[in-house]
């Protein structure tokens, strides 16, 4: 059992419980969580996560909420938000530091104005630097993790910097989903300001073209796999516009599922299984979700056994 008074001792920062986290996500899907705690610090931090590890009770950190679903029943336990207190960016000698709640857009912003070049591909990811860290987050052919240094975690209790290459960054995923991740630091080549400007430019405008960016939706819903793309996919099997009660496979972008108003994180899995089985059926690839998914049963996505390829 957690006790809401030691809690507050502990923590400083907003305690609100039964929270609401639909409104915290870019789906806008999404049930309660029991205690919603946002610490301001990192020795905040350290002793809530000390305290709720001799307990049984689950956690999750919550960045932007712009690459999860969460379940219609909501999560039970504690959500962590270090988006407001740990948003700090800056350049000591040539290396840029971020702070884990630190948007992707103002991490570019500072990158793009102090002249490093690099990250321009990561303008318009709705996603907080911690959530691009953890899922290693990327497009137009770069990945966070090109140019970084190290990241700071907060690992078994601990705060621990690690080299990139001791965070098994691959393809959209990295061994760090144990820990918290803090901060990260980043040596970028140089570049011309005008031209990264313009870059950057190019790409957004790219992106909202290919993206149903005017609907809620959590971006990619399956990672692509080796050698072609989910979207294209989706697509041929004829499922762009397939709607699940208020989900629907958009018919800008066949791998995103867009939330027309109302639509129940059932509706979403719904899609997602339908997906899977038509895409495995027809092209004989098994489709593997690149969104979270956090309050369901482990079963919620169905096995594709007995499904004839
Ligand atoms: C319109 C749109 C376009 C997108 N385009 C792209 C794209 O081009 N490329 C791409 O890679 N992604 C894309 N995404 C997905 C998403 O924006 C990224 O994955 C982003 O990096 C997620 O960050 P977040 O802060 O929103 O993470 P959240 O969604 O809040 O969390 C994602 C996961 O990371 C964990 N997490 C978050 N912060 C931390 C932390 N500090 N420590 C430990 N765990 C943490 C959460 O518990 C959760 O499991 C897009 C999403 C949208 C809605």
């Amino acid at each position: 059992m957690l006790s809401l008074e030691h809690i507050r001792n502990i923590c400083s920062g907003e305690i609100l419980i039964s929270e609401p986290l639909a409104p915290m996500t870019s789906f806008r899907i999404g049930g309660p969580v029991d205690i919603y705690i946002e610490p301001q610090n990192t020795d905040e931090l350290v002793a809530l996560i000390g305290y709720l590890r001799k307990t049984d009770v689950r956690y999750i950190v919550l960045g932007n909420g712009s690459n999860i679903l969460i379940s219609d029943e909501g999560f039970r336990g504690v959500v962590l938000n270090i988006e407001k207190h740990f948003s700090d960016v800056s350049l000591d000698q040539g290396i840029v530091t971020a702070g884990a709640g630190v948007r992707l857009s103002k991490f570019v912003d500072f990158c793009v104005r102090h002249g490093f070049a690099g990250t321009e591909m990561l303008a318009g990811i709705p996603g907080t630097l911690g959530g691009a860290v953890i899922m290693n987050a990327g497009a137009y052919g770069g990945e966070i993790s090109d140019s970084m240094i190290d990241v700071t975690v907060l690992r078994e209790g601990e705060v621990r910097r690690l080299n990139a290459e001791e965070c098994g960054f691959r393809y959209r995923n990295s061994d760090l989903w144990d820990d918290i991740v803090l901060a990260a630091r980043f040596r970028l080549p140089e570049g011309d300001e005008e031209q990264l400007r313009a870059r950057r430019k190019e790409l957004l405008i790219k992106r909202n073209a290919a993206q149903p960016v005017d609907r809620p939706n959590a971006g990619s819903i399956f990672k692509n796999p080796e050698g072609t793309f989910a979207a294209k996919l989706i697509e041929e099997c004829g499922l762009k516009g397939r709607r699940f009660g208020a989900a629907l496979i958009s018919e800008r972008h066949a791998n995103f599922i867009v939330n027309t108003g109302g639509a129940r994180a059932a509706d979403v899995i719904e899609a997602i299984n339908v997906i899977r089985r038509e895409v495995y059926a027809k092209t004989g690839v098994e489709l593997e979700p690149e969104i979270q998914l956090i309050g369901f049963a482990d079963d919620v996505i169905t096995p594709l056994h007995g499904v004839t390829s």
